[in-house]
């Protein structure tokens, strides 16, 4: 099995300080939650942009700040920014904006898919003209699967060779119109996989936890963070991205599988040219 590679989804779009008084907001917060992700064992930070009053934004100067901020700390972690609708308030076009900073991974949302109140589009043509841009730039596809079909979508683009291999794909389970975090759920989506595909999954809420133990132990990897999921315990709030960043590690290492560097995970990924 591979070292296991996490992923801190450190902000996202949804939350903000109405759920929980920990949530990085400002830049200057991202920045901290992202760096002390990384020193806490993540390889990968999953950003959203936000203005600095906290409202979501695609914005790639906010983007191209972020990026800036943390790889002038030294963070080697692989960034991964967020081609989300910023909960609804950018286009189209807006989304992609951020690819042109030539990250070395983004979010790649593999449908359309109801949440409480709106709808988050990803119109197949859309999706071609993201995996295009993904193209044009180098950036990885971190393949966002909100359901199974959503799955056999990603598979028929990695037919016309839209993506890079080896494909990478993340199960976003327990939406509300989603697949729900149960683990026959889990096991289902890593069945419908193509061949050599990677897989990572995260879960809203209390599913976080337990589907990143299942995949720890089926040889996948995990994204944990306060963009999924504010709480550490039933009725006790996450402090910190970090704090559930270390949960894993110690987690992963007690079942025996060691956590990726960066670096390891670049390798993993096939981000870095093979030594
Ligand atoms: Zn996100």
């Amino acid at each position: 099995m591979d070292k296991l590679i996490i992923t801190a989804a450190v902000t996202g779009s949804i939350t903000d300080r109405s759920k929980t008084p920990y949530h990085p907001m400002t830049a200057e917060e991202i920045v901290t939650a992202a760096i002390d992700a990384w020193r806490a064992g993540a390889a990968i930070i999953h950003l959203h942009a936000r203005t600095q009053d906290g409202t979501p934004t695609q914005d790639p100067a906010r983007y191209a700040d972020l990026v800036e901020r943390i790889t002038s700390i030294g963070c080697d972690a692989i960034l991964n920014l967020s081609t989300g609708s910023a909960g609804g308030r950018a286009s189209l076009e807006e989304r992609l904006a951020c690819l042109e900073l030539q990250p070395e991974m983004a979010s790649f949302d593999c449908g359309s898919i109801n949440f409480d109140t709106w709808t988050f589009m990803n119109p197949p043509v859309f999706l071609e003209q993201m995996a295009y841009r993904m193209q044009q730039f180098g950036v990885k596809a971190e393949i966002e699967c909100f359901d199974i079909g959503m799955i056999y979508a990603g598979r028929r683009l990695a037919e016309r060779d839209l993506f890079q291999e080896p494909l990478f794909f993340q199960f976003v389970m327990g939406t509300p119109a989603g697949i729900p975090a149960h683990p026959e759920h889990l096991v289902h989506m890593r069945a419908t996989l193509p061949p050599n595909a990677i897989w990572s999954v995260c879960a809203l809420g209390r599913g976080q936890l337990p589907m990143n133990l299942m995949a720890m132990l089926m040889g996948g990897h995990a994204r944990t963070g306060l963009e999924d999921n504010i709480k550490y315990a039933y009725g006790e709030l996450a402090k910190s991205n970090a704090q559930l960043v270390e949960r894993l590690v110690r987690l992963s290492r007690e079942v025996g599988r060691e956590i990726a560097s960066p670096d390891e995970a670049r390798h993993i990924l096939r981000l870095a040219p093979e030594v």
